[in-house]
């Protein structure tokens, strides 16, 4: 049987205070969420970036800074369109009762 991905399941950090945010884990563990937007003159293409995927990928303590993980996005849009890869700028969001992501089926 197969170990699977080094990162398939991670322990989350226990939660302290005041918060950091430093690490993919400490963004998941509080419950942040993110989303990468295109800085292209015109562009403005916005994602949710899935945060669990990205851990599994870069694993639990890469750093959670945009110029640390911005070169591991592209902006599906201008790829389209045949544009020069842009910036790219992180929101993150704060956990919120309200959250739109992920997306739950209607019914
Ligand atoms: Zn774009």
């Amino acid at each position: 049987m197969s170990a699977g991905p080094p990162y398939d399941i991670f322990p989350f950090p226990p939660l302290k205070y005041p918060w950091s945010s430093d690490t993919l884990i400490e963004l998941l563990a509080e419950g942040y969420e993110l989303t990468a937007c295109c800085e292209v003159y015109g562009c403005g293409h916005q994602a949710r970036v899935n945060l669990i995927a990205l851990t599994r990928r870069l694993g639990p303590n890469h750093s959670s800074a945009a110029e640390e993980i911005a070169a591991r996005f592209f902006c599906a849009s201008c790829e389209q369109a045949g544009r020069k890869r842009g910036k790219l700028r992180f929101i993150v969001h704060v956990p919120l009762v309200t959250s739109a992501w992920p997306r739950r089926a209607k019914g």
